[in-house]
């Protein structure tokens, strides 16, 4: 693949629609363009200044295809850095397809996915976090994701990522300065200021992934099962919460063999939840089936509604419940407060500390059950202002570079030789350097692009 060769896409979607624009960036935008774009006032692409646009048609070999407007911007003030030529026809399918193929023959290659963006990149139009941002915001299905990356695409996330890559560059380059010049009147690093700039860094890099993991969870859901014994109110509750009658509620224990998903929104919340078969002993094949499913379901979910039936006493299967999930973010659920009270109560308060009482069956204790997932999740607006690292590649940068600064804090309290604490620094300077693109290889930049749309 040629990275200097003028390329051309199909930007808007491929569905008919008002408007149907096709991007030509390289050298030779200009002269592609002239040959399947002719003015109505006579005039070539390649005589105009930046920023402007003229009307006309486009053609290929048989004839005319369309009406359109060509839009031209000069290197480097355009999108990609680029001589940049915009095409906008009609919206049909068939008329931007045959637009295409005429710039292709015009000798222009098609753009391969995320490659008008990755030449941005390469161009220094944009760093690496802004130009993932793109494509998050092409994706975003709502409010909390369309915010995120907008603001990651003004360099929120490279300021945040960069602000904590200048403490560390002041430790390292305080470090060199004593190690390098001993005779000199440096100041000795002491004690506590590096372990304190240090332990500074750490607090901030577990903010960082914190902020990540609430900011993932407001945009694309909270991985929640609902899981109890049979007949307890699972299905219930779960067609409560989703307002239809997707799971089976019957009087006979075991109906729900398989596991029902469904993506609700709670209050602020979206939980993306399943509803199991319930964890029991069981004889039947499928059933079994589906208490293996539900355990899997268990060992991957991030938030757990354990339900439990108010109207009974717990049985060694609520315990051993209760016994398996009590160390997780867990909610007991106590439903059917609408019958007489014999479950113990205090039992499960000992163990699971967040208590909801409702009646799935009349509907009621809804809110409540929103606002303890909301507490109990720690999900709070505040820390979701600007910054908040936006997919695992990033995630994974500040996972590593969080271990880079633990060995360097290691190396320190064990007595290890200033060299050997720079290069720990260094390895986490680097982790972050590869986060904000400044120091990615090209496999990781390929890897970013090649998750684009074509067009983009
Ligand atoms: P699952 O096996 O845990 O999924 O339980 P189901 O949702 O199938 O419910 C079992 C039985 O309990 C059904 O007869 C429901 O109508 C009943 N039930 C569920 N929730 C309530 C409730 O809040 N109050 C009362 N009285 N009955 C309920």
């Amino acid at each position: 693949m040629n990275e200097n060769q003028t390329i051309a896409a199909i930007s808007t979607a491929m569905a008919p629609g008002g408007i149907g624009m096709i991007r030509i960036s390289g050298e030779e935008s200009m002269l592609v363009a002239d040959k399947v774009f002719r003015s109505v006032s006579g005039r070539k692409l390649v005589d105009f200044k930046g920023y402007t646009g003229a009307y006309g048609k486009v053609y290929d070999e048989e004839g005319e295809i369309d009406e359109c407007v060509a839009f031209v911007y000069r290197a480097p003030h355009s999108y990609t850095g680029e001589n940049v030529v915009e095409l906008c026809c009609h919206g049909g399918v068939y008329l931007v397809k045959r637009a295409l193929r005429a710039c292709i023959d015009a000798g222009a290659r098609p753009a391969e996915p995320g490659e008008f963006t990755k030449r941005a990149f390469l161009n220094g139009k944009m760093g690496l976090t802004q130009a993932e941002a793109v494509m998050d915001l092409i994706s975003a299905q709502g409010s909390h994701g369309a915010k995120a990356a907008l603001s990651a695409r003004e360099g929120a996330i490279y300021r945040k990522i960069h602000g904590v890559a200048d403490q560390l560059l002041a430790v390292s380059a305080a470090l060199a300065a004593w190690t390098d010049y001993p005779d000199e009147d440096i100041e000795e690093v002491s004690d506590e200021n590096l372990s304190r700039s240090l332990t500074e860094v750490k607090n901030n890099l577990e903010q960082i992934l914190r902020d990540y993991d609430t900011g993932k969870i407001l945009r694309e859901g909270v991985e929640t099962v609902i899981i109890g014994r049979p007949n307890v109110g699972k299905s219930t509750l779960m067609n409560l919460l989703s307002g239809t009658q997707k799971s089976i509620v019957t009087q006979i224990p075991g109906t729900t063999r398989d596991v029902v998903e469904e993506t609700i929104q709670l209050g602020e919340v979206i939980l993306n939840l399943a509803d199991t078969a319930g964890i029991h002993q069981t004889d039947d094949p499928v059933e079994k089936m589906g208490v293996e499913l539900a355990n899997q379901r268990l060992d991957r979910s991030y938030l757990i509604l354990a339900v439990f039936d108010s109207s009974d006493i717990l049985t060694e299967e609520d315990k051993e419940l209760i016994d398996k999930v009590k160390d997780r973010p867990v909610i007991a659920i106590i439903n059917k407060t609408d019958l007489e009270r014999k479950i113990e109560l205090d039992y499960i308060r000992e163990r699971i500390p967040c208590i909801v009482e409702l009646s799935a069956a009349a509907g009621d204790g809804i809110d409540q059950l929103s606002s303890a997932i909301f507490d109990l999740l720690a999900l709070s607006r505040s820390s979701q202002d600007e910054g908040i690292i936006a997919n695992e590649r990033q995630r994974l940068c500040v996972v590593n570079c969080l271990k880079s600064v633990q060995e360097a804090l290691d190396a320190w309290t064990m007595g290890e030789t200033l060299d050997a604490l720079g290069v720990c620094i260094d390895e986490a300077i680097d982790h972050l350097l590869v986060l904000t693109g400044e120091r990615a290889t090209q496999a990781v930049v390929d890897e970013v692009f090649s998750r684009f749309c074509v067009g983009k």
